[in-house]
């Protein structure tokens, strides 16, 4: 039984659970948990990270779990019309056609 709530990510691809190294391939994508639920079909568009409300200081990838906080810095990602699901660039070109998502 893994543990999802411990898991180090070494990569986009690659993570550890406890002692068990596991890298990504098409029969098992560990990366994917309950998002479809609430991320299938939704509308994201590409933009710099912007704080969900003034009490929240930063946000997680709903898959990877990388942190976005907002910065003078340009990059952009992506996110639902209200600021509440982030998704880093890795993750969306990987699950695009998956959760169907319009853009
Ligand atoms: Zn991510």
């Amino acid at each position: 039984m893994i543990n999802y709530k411990n898991w180090k990510i070494v990569s986009h691809k690659t993570r550890w659970f406890g002692n068990t190294k596991m890298t990504i391939n098409n029969d098992n994508d560990w990366r994917l948990q309950k998002q479809e639920k609430y991320l299938f079909g939704v509308k994201l568009s590409k933009k710099k990270y912007q704080k969900y409300s003034e009490n929240w200081d930063h946000d997680h990838c709903e898959f990877c779990s990388v942190k976005f906080i907002e910065t003078k810095s340009f990059k952009e990602y992506y996110a639902t019309e209200d600021n509440y699901y982030w998704i880093c660039e890795p993750y969306f070109n990987d699950f695009k056609h998956k959760f169907n998502w319009k853009v």
